[in-house]
């Protein structure tokens, strides 16, 4: 763990740079020259860094998967070819926490650090938290950091795959809640996980249980094409295991090789399936457990296990298996 002296900050939009207009916030470029003009005229230290911006900029809630990929590909060519040894990201907060954990994972083995960052107020507005976020993760970076992927706002750094938004109108958005996370830590990690292999776009889609959830309405997802659903069950880890057409539906998705995971929808929760009936059956139809995982770690691992090519069996494997500390305590 070293101090960072050649940064990559990559600013791909949200609302630490965005102006007022008429409809709302907006996403707005020139950010780069309020950056250095602030850190100048406070007297910040920070590494030395390149800027670039992300096009088109985004408001967050338009996130998806193609950027994630993006992503990725400028930040591993910064490091790897650019030389850059740490990387600063700055994002907008309602997806924050479904990049961070996709770069977790889709970043494993980059041996620098990569930390985002927002705000909750843009940096022109008055008593805006987007300066106190930016500095102080410039000062983490500086100060050096684990490599791996890490999330520093409000004064905290947090681990990527392990944080949730949780609030939509506070500075201290971000938490780690503390579900039970206690995967077995993966001894190697496939070649295919290299940070360095392509990946691809997968269909995948999250379902929370819920009282009235059909037979049905799994049909009709499956019948989209996933290749990967996410189910957010119940307490720790059940369902409405009298309902025979869904546990059917269920098995006959797995049977088509369809990865069905399951984490618990209690915030604090984590699934043991074997506690409940209730639960056992959902296991007995082919759903496995992604242990004390939120929704956006299992989504984000998800989509790298099943986008990196693993099939159904392989991907099972090591979606059970801590890869990156998304499954343990600390
Ligand atoms: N809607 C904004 C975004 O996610 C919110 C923010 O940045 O705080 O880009």
């Amino acid at each position: 763990m070293s101090a960072v002296n050649n940064l990559f900050v990559l600013y791909t939009g949200g609302t630490i740079g965005m102006l007022q207009t008429p409809e709302g916030l907006v996403p707005a470029g020139g950010f780069e020259a309020r950056m250095r003009e602030h850190l100048a005229r406070h007297e910040v230290p920070a590494p030395r860094f390149v800027f670039q911006e992300m096009l088109p900029l985004l408001d967050s809630a338009n996130m998806s998967q193609r950027e994630w990929l993006a992503m990725r590909e400028q930040i591993v060519a910064a490091v790897d070819q650019g030389g850059h040894d740490g990387v600063l990201l700055l994002h907008g907060t309602d997806t924050l926490a479904y990049s961070a954990a996709a770069l977790s994972f889709l970043l494993l083995g980059l041996g620098v650090p990569v930390v985002l960052t927002g705000a909750m107020l843009p940096a022109g507005a008055d008593g805006s938290d987007a300066w106190p976020n930016l500095c102080g993760a410039l000062a983490a970076l500086e100060a050096g950091i684990e490599p791996g992927v890490h999330l520093f706002f409000n004064g905290e750094l947090m681990h990527g795959a392990r944080v949730s938004k949780l609030r939509s109108d506070a500075f201290d958005a971000f938490t780690v809640l503390p579900r039970r996370r206690e995967g077995e830590r993966a001894a190697e990690l496939p070649s295919a996980l290299a940070y360095r292999q392509p990946r691809q776009p997968v269909n995948l889609a999250v379902l929370p249980l819920f009282p009235g959830v059909q037979a049905s309405h799994v049909r009709a997802l499956l019948a989209s094409g996933v290749r990967g659903l996410l189910l957010e069950c119940y307490g720790s880890g059940t369902g409405p295991s009298g309902d025979a057409d869904l546990l059917a539906a269920l098995r006959e998705a797995h049977a088509g090789g369809v990865v069905l995971a399951a984490i618990s929808q209690c915030p604090q929760g984590h699934v043991e399936f074997g506690v409940y009936a209730a639960g056992s059956q959902l296991r007995d139809a082919g759903l496995v457990s992604a242990g004390g995982m939120t929704r956006e770690a299992a989504l984000g691992k998800l989509f790298t296990l099943l986008g990196a090519g693993l099939d159904q069996a392989e991907a099972q494997r090591w979606l059970a298996l801590d890869l990156c500390g998304e499954m343990a305590e600390r």
